[in-house]
């Protein structure tokens, strides 16, 4: 069979209902009743399959370009989900030290293939970056450029710089997480980008040797991401042509967006919605890239988070109770805001299916909510779903991304337990926090003394 066939095989979601008369949702072939049985809830499932399915699509579609995929570890950086990535041959981009640290303790021959983004590293950071010898600092500003190079002279290393540049473009998402205006914090405006490679290029203690752009997240609609490059090869020609500085590799950054509101496999949630098909995306994604690049001969860079992950994963959760406020049914669960924040911080729209269908039942609108106080603390609103009751299992969807790493311990709430799934067989990834873990770093002082 050709990989192409194979891939198409690799379902959107792997969240699918099957059993005895299609009533038990399973990730891959795992029944997720049987999985909060095991580990309990709120708790976060993710298909391997489905992730490795989503490298092999971007595999595809830029197949004979020298590209490589650098996951955005923020989007899901659990250490085994890292591991099943670079076991799989890809990169990662990292924004902070502790990313670094995740790394390195997933996969340690990864390390030279990390890019580091981010406007505020610190000398630590950069240290640890340096000592790791990482593929390339993403610098963000000329202040930066100075650090770096006073760390490397310190250090007594060449660093690798590219300059990640703002194109001042406009792509459509939400305003949180557009980045690549002038008025956004991220970058060098991309007038002020040769005089920092100029600059790079006389230190002895910086190699100029890529050019990063990275524009926003969740962008479904692509063409901005050809108009970026368009402006960088504009940039690079520029630099070879007039000051003899050859960059090497171009990193296009992430921000491929998925659909939310994809037709779940009741047919209750969103009828309206188009099917989402996620090779199409990335072959159109692909192709701007592809025609943006036409002639660049150097290698290609790529930073999806939210495409190889969001999918992939579901946050389960219990019914607790319902309850009746005026005119609105409200659905309390045991999963909120601290566990996925994206519908409090983005108004996102996560799909909601229950773990056992019961085809009898009547539906109901009504608003899911967790149990932190705080009325943004919602996981839907003014939704029509088959009747829940207290004791019923939820999954929210399209999870996987931005969830469990935007988690928190808000209202002292224990983190929630994350299992990964491949096929048949499941494994607990992350066990579930508990109070001793929560309290540990505290200290209580009396009387100002320390005991
Ligand atoms: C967050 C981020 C990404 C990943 O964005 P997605 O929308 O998850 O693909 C890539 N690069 C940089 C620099 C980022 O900050």
């Amino acid at each position: 069979m050709s990989p192409v066939n194979r891939l198409q095989e690799v379902p959107t979601r792997p969240f699918h209902y099957a059993g005895a008369r299609d009533r038990d949702l399973l990730c891959d072939r795992v029944s997720l009743a049987r999985l909060v049985r095991e580990y309990g809830t709120p708790l976060y499932v993710y298909s391997a399959t489905n992730i490795l399915g989503r490298v092999q699509l971007f595999a595809e579609a830029f197949a004979g370009m020298r590209a490589t995929v650098c996951y955005s570890v923020k989007a899901n950086s659990n250490l085994s989900i890292l591991r099943l990535l670079a076991a799989s041959g890809t990169g990662f981009d990292i924004v902070s030290g502790g990313e670094l640290e995740r790394v390195r303790q997933a996969a340690k021959s990864s390390l030279r293939r990390v890019v580091f983004s981010g406007v505020g590293k610190t000398a630590a950071e950069i240290d640890a970056a340096l000592a790791a010898r990482i593929l390339v600092f993403n610098v963000e500003s000329p202040a930066e450029l100075d650090l770096l190079e006073q760390r490397a002279r310190h250090l007594r290393k060449r660093a690798p710089v590219a300059m990640r540049v703002n194109p001042d473009v406009f792509a459509a998402t939400h305003p949180y997480i557009s980045t690549g205006m002038t008025t956004h914090k991220f970058g060098v405006a991309i007038g002020d980008a040769t005089a920092l490679y100029q600059r790079a290029a006389k230190s002895p203690y910086l190699v100029p040797t890529g050019v990063s752009v990275h524009i926003g997240s969740q962008i479904r609609v692509t063409e901005p991401f050809g108009q970026a490059l368009q402006r960088v090869m504009e940039m690079v020609r520029e630099l070879q042509s007039l000051h003899g500085i050859r960059i090497q590799h171009i990193d296009a950054g992430g921000g491929l967006g998925i659909s939310y509101d994809d037709p779940a496999p009741t047919g209750k949630d969103r009828k309206d919605a188009q099917a989402f098909d996620p090779m199409a995306a990335v072959r159109g994604y692909a192709q701007h890239i592809r025609t943006a690049l036409a002639g660049f001969d150097g290698d290609l860079l790529l930073e999806p988070g939210r495409f190889i992950i969001a999918q992939a994963g579901a946050l389960l959760a219990q019914v607790l109770y319902t309850k009746r406020n005026g005119s609105k049914t409200f659905v309390v669960t045991d999963a909120a805001m601290n566990d996925l924040i994206r519908p409090a911080l983005y108004q996102a729209y996560h799909s909601i299916l229950p773990l056992r269908r019961q085809r009898n039942r009547p539906s109901a609108v009504v608003d899911v909510v967790g149990p932190v106080c705080e009325t943004g603390d919602f996981f839907a609103r003014d939704r029509e779903l088959p009747a829940l009751g207290a004791g019923d299992f939820l999954a929210i969807l399209d999870a996987g991304a931005y969830g469990m790493s935007l988690s928190s311990n808000y209202n002292s709430r224990p983190r929630a337990a994350e299992v990964l799934v491949e096929g048949n067989r499941h494994r607990l990834i992350r066990r579930r926090e508990t109070m001793r873990d929560l309290l540990a770093g505290e200290r209580i002082f009396l009387n100002g003394g320390t005991e």
